[in-house]
């Protein structure tokens, strides 16, 4: 099957044919391009992983070179490590000492507006999944993950993320967008690098359209601070297209289709 139009034929023929050059297939390899030891070690010993499946082997590579991903795979073909692997990644990239865990003689405490990566799920119980799956993948390094969805306590979460801060938040498209125009509730993403749209076409079929629009106004302008979008979804309708069309870097793009 043809690739659905993001853009123009054009943008579309000029992004790289994934399945060509560069990729690997197991995880031990994201050491040659740079992933670092910790996180490779979460991967191969922490969860057990070897081999990658085939939507990873097709999107970490690009992705980590800062490409914005567009997949279509199916559930259960393991997107979440797909995406939670070039997200973390980046974040240690700029900032190597968060690659180790903080020890009592000092190590920077994280802030609640430190927040470089937002997940933004359908469901509760996916952002959780997600948050969980995240946590395992950063044990060992200095990276906080945060969950903020609807139907827990906003105070309490609020107040662990003052706490602890926070990295990687990771939620329901209701719960960011009222922490994220709340000004007095310290979520705030000034420096904010990468942003996952996960199961996007489901996120569409809730309506969740008009909180996605709502999200990307407090986020930071791309044009003062580029940012790297991953949208992944199981089947691409025209919605899904355009939501593409809004958040994705028409220059600078990748769009993955996986069979298995
Ligand atoms: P999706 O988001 O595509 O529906 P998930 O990311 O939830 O899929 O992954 C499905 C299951 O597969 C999870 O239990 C996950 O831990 C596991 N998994 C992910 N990647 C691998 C892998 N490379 N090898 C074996 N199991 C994996
Ligand atoms: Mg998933």
């Amino acid at each position: 099957a043809s690739p659905p139009r993001f853009y123009s034929a054009e943008a579309t023929a000029q992004t790289d044919n994934a399945g060509s050059d560069g990729l690997i297939t197991r995880f031990a390899d994201l050491a040659s391009l740079g992933v670092h030891e910790n996180v490779v070690r979460a991967i191969t010993r922490g969860m057990g992983y070897e081999n990658m499946t085939e939507v990873q082997s097709m999107t970490i590579s690009p992705a980590l070179k800062g490409k914005d991903i567009v997949a279509q795979a199916k559930t259960g073909t393991g997107k979440t490590l797909g995406f939670l692997v070039p997200v973390v990644q980046k974040i240690i990239a700029q900032e190597p000492e968060l690659a180790y865990a903080p020890n009592r003689f000092g190590g920077k405490r994280a802030r609640s507006d430190d927040i470089r990566a937002i997940i933004i799920s359908p469901t509760r119980e996916l952002a959780e999944q997600i948050g969980e799956e995240a946590r395992k993948l950063v044990r060992g390094t200095g990276l906080i993950v945060q969950t903020a969805v609807g139907g827990t306590q906003k105070r309490e979460m609020l107040y662990r993320t003052r706490q602890q801060g926070c990295h990687i938040l990771v939620g329901t498209p209701g719960r960011l967008n009222d922490l994220l125009s709340d000004s007095g509730s310290g979520i705030d993403a000034p420096r904010l690098s990468t942003l996952v749209l996960d199961e996007a076409d489901r996120m569409l079929e809730v309506g969740f359209d008009e909180e996605l629009r709502q999200i990307l106004q407090f986020l930071p302008d791309r044009k003062v601070l580029p940012r790297q979008t991953l949208l992944y979804s199981a089947t691409i309708p025209k919605d899904v297209v355009g939501l593409a069309r809004t958040y994705i870097d028409k220059n600078n793009f990748e769009f993955v289709q996986t069979v298995k």
